[in-house]
This record gives structure tokens, sequence and C-alpha cells, in this order.
């Protein structure tokens, strides 16, 4: 690992002014159990370490009539134990909860989570260029493709891999960005962007940017939300597709439907066909396998990866059966 400067701001202002000058290389880093990684394994050589965890402010949640503020320093661990989010906001607390080990949990926050870099092989290879580390190619195009994605590839096909980010997608949450121009708030979605925009990042934040807060807002009434994952091992793997899913049932109609893939797409993928056969049908005209084959419409696998379409299509179907059969 090459040596490098590790500073411990004080203030949110002090982290943002340090990290805000490119030129010293600088990266936040909050738990470290993605960052030192790629450091240990030389995939990111940053010069400065930017640490978060003296920043007032970060860590905590709080409960308001309006829903959840969630601290971007709050541990996984903290999150999937937290009453309100256990029985307010399953999906979330589902999500947190399962993913990685417990161990990972207890070290690595949202904002980590949230921010994440991918998992591809090649691009965790540190003698393999690939595009998105300024190469000229996707080494995956020749290699395997068996856990990249199906839907929103574009020269890049990576998956998105964050567990949490589907959920509060599906949830509707927001995040708090704070920079050198001061905060700004957007939905959980927009944080995220597809390889075609910069096939090097994974999200729009800029230099100095760092993610602060997210917001839950309050669930209507009779809401209820769930999480299912499928993997290869029991614990510390990565999605090979999962589904959030939240609905609202009012009388006997689906009054709203939210259904976010993940592990399919280079980012949290919203499946609106699907959304849109669920929302204002009578529960009991309501087939899951339909939602489910919506819910994938478009996918083009890839040579090793098409098991994902009918893997995703199958979780929506369960997810759909969890959350209106009585
Ligand atoms: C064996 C293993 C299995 C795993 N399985 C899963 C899984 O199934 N599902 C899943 O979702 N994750 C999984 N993970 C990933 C794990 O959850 C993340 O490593 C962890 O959440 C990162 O959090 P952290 O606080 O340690 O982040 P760090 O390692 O500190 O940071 C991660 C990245 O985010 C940036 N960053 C951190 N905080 C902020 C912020 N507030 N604003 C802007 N940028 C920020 C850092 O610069 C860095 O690039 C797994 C990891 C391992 C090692
Ligand atoms: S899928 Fe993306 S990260 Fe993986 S090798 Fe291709 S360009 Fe690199």
């Amino acid at each position: 690992m090459r040596p490098f400067e590790y500073l411990e701001p004080g203030s949110l202002e002090e982290a943002v002014g340090l990290l805000a000058r490119p030129e010293y290389g600088s990266r936040p880093i909050a738990g470290g159990t993605d960052l030192l990684a790629e450091m240990k394994e030389g995939v990111v050589s940053p010069a400065r370490l930017v640490g978060l965890s003296r920043v007032p402010g970060l860590r905590g949640m709080e409960v308001t009539a309006d829903g959840v503020a969630i601290g971007t320093m709050t541990t996984l661990a903290e999150i999937a134990a937290h009453p309100t989010i256990v029985s307010r906001y399953e999906a979330l607390a589902q999500a947190a909860g399962t993913l990685a080990t417990l161990q990972i949990r207890n070290m690595g926050t949202l904002g980590g989570n949230l921010c994440q870099r991918p998992r591809c092989w090649y691009y965790r290879h540190p003698s393999v260029p690939c595009l998105k580390k300024g190469g000229d190619r996707c080494y995956a195009l020749a290699g395997s493709s068996k856990y990249l994605c199906i839907l929103g590839g574009d020269r890049c096909y990576i998956v998105h891999p964050s567990d949490t980010a589907v959920a509060l997608a599906a949830l509707g949450a927001s995040v708090e960005v704070h920079g050198p121009g001061g905060a700004r708030w957007m939905p959980v979605e927009e944080l995220f962007a597809g390889p075609s925009a910069d096939v090097t990042r994974e999200n729009v934040l800029g230099d100095g940017e760092l993610v602060t807060c997210v917001r839950l807002p309050e669930p209507e009434a009779g809401a209820r939300s769930v999480y299912l994952k499928a993997r290869e091992r029991e614990a510390g793997d990565f999605a090979l597709a999962s589904v959030a899913a939240a609905v609202r049932p009012l009388g006997s109609t689906v009054a709203a439907a939210s259904v976010v893939l993940g592990g399919v797409a280079p980012v949290p993928y919203r499946a609106r066909r699907a959304e849109e056969y669920l929302e204002g049908r009578p529960v009991a005209e309501v087939d899951g396998a339909v939602a489910g084959r919506l819910a994938v419409e478009g996918a083009t696998p890839m040579k090793d990866n098409a098991y994902k379409v009918l893997l995703a299509a199958n979780l929506v179907k369960r997810a759909v059966a969890r959350l209106l059969d009585s």
C-alpha cells in the first residue's frame, strides 16, 4: 500500500474544504471496509484520507412526525436494529440487517454502503486497466459476465453493489449532499448514475461532496415493504439479484406500488412496468408472475448471466405474494 496522509476534521466545513482539493488526491473514509480493501489490493492509492468519524452531526437517527432522518455515519447494524426501521421500514431493516457479515455491518456505515465501489472482478484487479479505471476496454466482455448487469449496461456492465440503496429507492428516500457550494437534497435514485453519464463514476457527487443524511418519508397508513435477495452463499455475499417492494393497499385495491431491483443494473433499477401493473389493480386480480415478467422486460443478458432474468422475475413474484397474500 502506498503511504498516505490521514486527517480527522472536526467539522463538516473543514471536511468539505479538505476534500474539495482534488490536487491532493483526497478521499473520504467512513468505516473503511471498502476503501481500505481497495487500497490494500492496489486498486486505488489516495494520497490523503479524510476521516469522517469526528465530524459532528453525521451519526445517529432522528424520528419525527414526517419520517426518519439517518446520518450517513450511522452503522448498518444500528439501522437494522432500530425499532422504528424494523417496524415501519421493513425493506431497509431487512437489507441492512442481512448484507455482508456482522463485523462489516458493525463497522460499515450507510454513507459508505451507498458510495462503495463496484465488485466487478476486473475492476478489482490491480493490473487490469479497464474502462472504469481510465483504460480503453471492458475486459468482462471477453471474460466472465456471470455477476454483471442485464439492464442498463453501456460500455461498462457493473451492477450496483449496495443493498440499502435498493431498499431506500423503493421507500422513497431522499439524500442530503454537502459540498463546497452548500447543501442540496435529491431523491436517492438521482444520486446514482449509470455508465453512459461517466463510465469512471457511479454517482453524481462532485469534488468535495459528501452524502450527509438520508431522509425516509413517513409511510402512509397500511403501507408495507419487503426486501428479498438471492445470493450464492448465505453470509457475506452480494446480491445475484434482489428486489425491494413496497405497497399500500386501500380497501381491496393496490393504491400505490414501488418495485426496485438490485444486482441487475449499474444503478438501483426501478421496474416501472411492474409498478404500473400493480397500481390501481384489485388485490384479488394481481398475478405476481405477471409483475415479475414485466419487471425484467427489456433485459439483455450477457454471455453468462441469462439466469438473472428468471431469478429477478421470481423474486418479484415472491415479494408481491409476501406483501399481498393475507
Ligand atoms: C465480504 C464483504 C461482503 C459484502 N457484502 C455486501 C452485501 O451483500 N451488500 C452490500 O450492500 N454491501 C456488501 N459489502 C460492502 C459493505 O457493505 C461496504 O464495504 C460498507 O457498507 C462500506 O461502508 P464503510 O463505512 O466501511 O465505507 P468506506 O469503506 O469508508 O467507504 C466506501 C466508499 O464510500 C466513500 N464514502 C464513504 N462515506 C461517504 C460519504 N458520507 N459521502 C461520500 N462518499 C463516502 C469512500 O470514499 C469510499 O469510496 C460487502 C463487503 C465485504 C468486504
Ligand atoms: S464491467 Fe465495467 S468495471 Fe467491469 S471490466 Fe467492464 S468496464 Fe471494467
